[in-house]
């Protein structure tokens, strides 16, 4: 079974690569990423009567996404010759590990390899009362965010819906987190609490995969993550941002980074696309903003560059009506980067204005840095044709 290929919609700046949302490996049909619907029609389409397909898909399916089972041959509740039968046509596949390393303060960075050899990172950070998994969604990225290690990578194609839940499944795998036999559910504590699609990629360009991976993590029959606990960011896709809360219900985070048009065109480029006035716009009438639900607004802390009091001050008007939350991030380097993170004082300066203005203004602690695992910073390793430092300070507008 092939599915159309996804196009991305991102205008295009760097070599881009589409497969089939749903490509069979070989010649077997990965069921990992397909809708409960898509799983039924590809049981039918294989020979299951169309009579009993809606409950073997909803046998398949929690023995795929709530027991982590790959093998047919160990799905006891179906016939022998029907899992003979399933393992014919379909397979169980997910991304397979090509390197972990493990952060002095626990942070896990994956490198997963997906179909064409291509990599995505993945990055696990545990805290003490959760875990939270940071997947991406695209190789790479289209957009060229100047102080963002992923924007200089130039090869760049989405992930299938199967490869980005899939990423998820791997983490499960490697934390010994799926059900052991006769373990009911919630006897251990989830170590995966927690998504965010901020890893490598703009998720909202890739939009349809994305949905359809977040509602298998979000499925109780499944992975069973509460859409409170999943949050996608974007850097200011606005045409598709109501979407996030119609089409997916998950939260939502928009990377704001600059408080004046002049400096946003420079930090994130698709400002120039759409603006600050027409992103917080689109923000006043986002469907779930709520004082439950507040959209998070991301800002990195570059020194010199976003960080006055004055951009505080602006900060904190702009957003004025907007039930938010502030989450400041330092700024991490990365080889060549053009930017230096901001001092701590001025970081605590920044943050006691906007506390002050009444939003919650966490500063997100750096981890996994000794591993270049933390936001921003993320790049596959194989992939390392990088722009110049020439190139990256040229674009950010600043002075070489
Ligand atoms: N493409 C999406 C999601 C991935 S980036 C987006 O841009 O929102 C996740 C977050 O990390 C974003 O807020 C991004 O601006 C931030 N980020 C990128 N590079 C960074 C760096 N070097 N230091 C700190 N934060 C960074
Ligand atoms: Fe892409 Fe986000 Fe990095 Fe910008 S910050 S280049 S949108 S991954």
């Amino acid at each position: 079974m092939t599915a159309a290929p996804t196009p991305i919609a991102a205008p295009i700046t760097q070599d881009v690569l589409t497969i089939p949302r749903k490509a069979p490996v070989g010649d077997r049909v990965n069921l990992v990423g397909l809708t409960r619907d898509g799983l039924r029609e590809a049981l039918i389409a294989a020979g299951t009567p169309e009579k009993q397909a809606k409950m073997r898909a909803g046998q398949i399916w929690q023995w795929i996404y709530q027991k982590g089972e790959r093998d047919f041959g160990a799905m006891t509740n179906l016939a022998k010759s029907y899992r003979a039968q399933l393992d014919e046509a379909f397979e169980i596949a997910v991304p397979e590990v090509v390197s972990k390393q493990v952060s002095l303060d626990g942070t896990r960075k994956y490198l997963m390899r997906i179909a064409g050899g291509h990599e995505v990172e993945v990055v696990y950070i545990p805290e003490e009362d959760r875990g939270t998994l940071c997947i991406s969604s695209q190789v790479g990225c289209t957009l060229t965010c100047s102080f963002c290690h992923t924007g200089t990578q130039k090869l760049v194609r989405n992930l299938t819906a199967g490869e980005i839940i899939g990423q998820v499944m791997v983490a499960r795998d490697d934390l010994d987190e799926w059900p052991r036999p006769g373990e009911g559910s919630g006897e251990r504590p989830r170590l995966i609490s927690n998504i965010v699609l901020m890893g490598m990629g703009e998720p909202l360009y890739n939009f349809e995969n994305v949905r359809d991976a977040m509602k298998i993590a979000m499925d109780g029959e499944g992975i069973a993550i509460s859409r409170r606990r999943i949050t996608l960011s974007t850097s200011g896709v606005v045409p598709e941002i109501a979407r996030c809360a119609t089409e997916i219900g998950c939260m939502l985070a928009v990377s704001f980074h600059g408080t004046t048009d002049e400096v946003r065109d420079r930090l994130v480029p698709i400002n120039k696309k759409w603006n600050i006035a027409t992103l917080l716009d689109a923000l006043r009438v986002y469907p779930k903003a709520s004082n439950s639900e507040r959209i998070t607004f991301e800002y990195v802390m570059l020194k010199g560059v976003n960080d006055s009091d004055e951009d505080a001050r602006r900060l904190v008007k702009l957003i004025a009506g907007i039930p938010a939350k502030i989450n400041l991030i330092p700024f991490n380097e990365w080889p060549g980067a053009p930017y230096e993170r901001s001092d701590w004082a001025r970081i605590e300066r920044f943050a006691d204005i906007i506390y002050k203005a009444g939003y919650a203004s966490p500063i997100r602690t750096p981890r996994g840095e000794d591993i270049m695992a933390a936001c921003g910073q993320l790049k596959s390793a194989t992939e390392r044709e990088r722009k110049s430092r020439a190139e990256i300070t040229a674009e950010a507008g600043l002075r070489g």
